[in-house]
Parts: C-alpha cells; sequence; structure tokens
C-alpha cells in the first residue's frame, strides 16, 4: 500500500485568520506531506508495506516508522477536526462535556492550560475511555491514544509548526482562536 495525502475538507485559506494560507501551505502542504512521504519509505519492502495505518502504529510502538505513522493519522484526524467558522458545540459532545466537567468553559478552561502547559511539542485531546467516561490527554511528540486503546474524539497539535508563523511564540493564543475552527460534527461522529 502507498499512502497518500489525504484531501482536506476545505480549501487552504478558509480557516483564515485563525489559521492562515501560509500556515496551512507549511503544516498539512509539507509537514504532513513528509510524514506520509517518510512513511511510504520506511515500510517499503517490509512486512508492514501491506498494512493499514492503524496496524502499522500499533506494531512498530516506536521508533521512525512509528512516528511517521502516528504523524499521518494524528495530522489527518486534527485536519478533519476543524472547519471554516467552527460552530456552537451541540449533540453527544455537549452532553457528555457537561455531564463530567459541569459546564462547556470548565472543560474549554481545563483543556486549554493542559495544551498550554504542554513542555515541547505534542498534542492535547479528548478521548472516551472504555467506561464511557471523557478524558483529556496530553501525548509528547507523535505519540496517540491509539496506543491506549482510548477513543479519540478530537486533537489539538500543539508542536511550534502549528502555530508559529501566525502566533510566533504565543501559544496561549493560538489556542484561544483554535476553539472557533472546531467541527463540532467532526466530534460527534466519533463517539
Ligand atoms: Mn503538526
Amino acid at each position: 500500500m502507498t499512502f497518500k495525502l489525504p484531501e482536506l475538507p476545505y480549501a487552504l485559506d478558509a480557516l483564515a485568520p485563525v489559521m492562515s494560507r501560509e500556515t496551512l501551505e507549511y503544516h498539512y502542504g509539507k509537514h504532513h506531506q513528509r510524514y506520509v512521504d517518510n512513511l511510504n519509505k520506511l515500510v517499503a519492502g517490509t512486512d508492514l508495506e501491506h498494512k493499514s495505518l492503524e496496524d502499522i502504529i500499533k506494531a512498530s510502538k516506536s521508533g521512525g516508522t512509528f512516528n511517521n505513522a502516528a504523524q499521518v493519522w494524528n495530522h489527518t484526524f486534527f485536519f478533519h477536526s476543524l472547519k471554516p467558522h467552527g460552530a456552537k458545540i451541540s449533540g453527544k459532545a455537549k452532553d457528555a462535556i457537561e455531564k463530567q466537567w459541569g459546564s462547556f468553559d470548565k472543560f474549554k478552561a481545563e483543556f486549554s492550560e493542559a495544551a498550554v502547559g504542554l513542555f515541547g511539542s505534542g498534542w492535547v485531546w479528548l478521548t472516551q475511555l472504555a467506561n464511557g467516561t471523557l478524558a483529556i490527554e496530553k501525548t509528547k511528540d507523535a505519540e496517540t491514544p491509539l496506543t491506549s486503546g482510548h477513543k479519540p474524539l478530537l486533537t489539538l497539535d500543539v508542536w511550534e509548526h502549528a502555530y508559529y508563523i501566525d502566533y510566533r511564540n504565543d501559544r496561549a493564543r493560538f489556542i484561544n482562536s483554535w476553539w472557533d475552527i472546531v467541527n463540532w460534527d467532526f466530534v460527534n461522529k466519533q463517539f
């Protein structure tokens, strides 16, 4: 199998001003593309070559193949969780978050704090555990909840390449803006 860069469900400039066209050109067009290209090179001629992305992530666990496979998966999930102009939270996500955190604002504050406080490169996730409860999780570098069996519902990329063009070092301002382009229909579909 040759992996391909999945198409974006919106135009490169559609998320501006939260994420500029230039950010998408680099983050999607260069970083995401590079992970896809690296993965194809790493699995060529190995017994992973005909496995699915998820199976490669679970089978490799660490190292270059894991890092590139997980980054392909994480970025595809991230880019599909965004939409121009966003929308208010609704449906299952609204009900489950309000049940667990008491209010959406409380959840938003806790998730944002986790994202601001993540040291170095990584991801912040809203996940669903096997018992049905929700969790806010941080993962380092390429790590992904797929390996722990927690179901990803939403993620935020806080690698510097996700925000440095538009926000420079101001990660907190990036996170604050990002809430405006979360696609809650996508989150509701993950439950
Ligand atoms: Mn990224």
